[in-house]
């Protein structure tokens, strides 16, 4: 409601906030901009306390005009779980160690919140038909807000996509499509595709939206720290959105001086069977090319290449943060354990963000007494072939 326009995330060129859209001219994701002085007025920090939970508590901060009515599911609003248990595993100080349970979303993991924000303003904006590649879980969450908003849905899938995936998608009425080869092979078919049928294409970091969503992650774990940040934040990162989100809320709340300027130090955790981002991080590059025959068996960190590769390299560098790379039996591992000593049903990336966290605070890199946020984004129970493997 208090959108300004949006922004090209690379050029800067900028385009009115009421028009479909996907990239910028230069082929580049576009960034929401408010004007925060006006949304100053209107919400103050304690102001969202006496709102229901879920993630339209930020109302002002969210891109639906007023009077648009989101079709929601009940997202967001997770918990900020204290893990005191794994932190002494850990060798780390009690209170000192979080688990952010996005498990408990609407379709089992935090694609709901992306989709919760995208779906209606593609519905708002025009759209009839929706469509998106998926290694997983976007495919899901997309599905059910389209259902929920009555418009049709097309997903893209892997066809050796976890099956909780691809069945959920069908459960909500989508159509969809089994795709030999990756992610960024889906998205190939949904670009040749999408003009003849007339599909607004929801693609992560395509359209300005899902990123809108997915950054009151970043608002309710200031909430639920009393508004001062973590040191560190542990991020498993496929394409990006709850990264880059996360520093935006960040950005926009030291401009409402909610918070000060002092940032979490953000790391990207990925499988190494996958890990563009953790490569390009490595070798100093400002994007990171695409990985050839990918392979992880955690399916949300199965993108071998993001269009949001550049902005999530400056957030790591200006924040002073890194990019680790685990292997697929200690993330598959480390999954239980978080589940064994949280109660937290852990998803392989879940688990890939504590794999991470182990491996930093070996090195140094985190010390003990630091706060640390681990985010458990999706449930364990929709990568039930994957962790039932490693019981077995
Ligand atoms: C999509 C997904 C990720 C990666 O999220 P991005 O915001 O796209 O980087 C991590 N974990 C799970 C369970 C996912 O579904
Ligand atoms: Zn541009």
């Amino acid at each position: 409601m208090f959108v300004r326009c949006l922004t090209c995330f690379a050029c800067g060129n900028s385009y009115p906030k009421d028009v479909l859209i996907n990239l910028c001219e230069c082929g580049k994701p576009l960034r929401v901009d408010y004007d925060l002085e006006q949304v100053g007025k209107a919400l103050k920090r304690s102001g969202s306390a006496s709102r229901g939970h879920d993630l339209w508590r930020y109302r002002e901060l969210l891109p639906l005009p007023k009077g648009v009515e989101p079709d929601s599911l009940g997202e967001g609003g997770t918990p900020l779980l204290s893990a005191d248990a794994l932190a002494q595993r850990l060798g780390l100080p009690a209170g000192t160690l979080w688990v952010k349970d996005e498990a408990l979303n609407p379709t089992g993991s935090f694609k709901a919140r992306g989709m919760a924000v995208a779906v209606p303003m593609a519905k708002h904006l025009g759209a009839k038909k929706l469509a998106v590649p998926s290694a997983g879980n976007a495919g899901g969450a997309m599905s059910a807000y389209a259902a929920r908003a009555g418009l049709e849905a097309h997903v893209f899938l892997p066809r050796d996509v976890p099956v909780a995936n691809r069945i959920e998608c069908e459960i909500f009425g989508a159509r969809v499509t089994l795709v030999d080869g990756l992610i960024n092979e889906c998205a190939r078919m949904v670009q040749e595709r999408k003009e003849a049928e007339g599909w607004f294409d929801v693609s992560t970091l395509k359209e300005p939206f899902r990123v809108e969503g997915k950054k009151t992650m970043g608002y309710e774990i200031a909430e639920q720290l009393g508004w001062v940040l973590p040191d560190v934040i542990l991020y498993p990162t496929g394409g990006g959105t709850g990264l880059i989100g996360m520093d935006k809320a960040f950005e926009e709340m030291e401009a409402l001086e909610w918070i000060g300027p002092k940032r979490p130090r953000m790391v990207s955790v990925q499988a190494e069977g996958c890990a563009p981002i953790v490569r390009a991080f490595d070798q100093g590059l400002h994007e990171a090319p695409p990985i050839e025959h990918a392979t992880t068996i955690a399916a949300g960190l199965r993108v071998p290449g993001a269009i949001g590769d550049f902005i999530m390299l400056d957030i790591l560098r200006k924040t002073g943060g890194c990019a680790v790379a685990v292997p697929d039996r200690e993330l598959i591992a480390a999954a239980s354990e978080m589940g064994a000593t949280t109660g937290v049903c852990a998803s392989p990336e879940g688990g890939a963000s504590l794999a991470a966290l182990r491996r930093l605070v070996a090195t140094g890199w985190v010390k003990p007494g630091e706060r640390i946020v681990l985010f458990n984004t999706g449930s364990g129970t929709k990568s039930i072939e994957a962790l039932a493997g490693a019981m077995a």
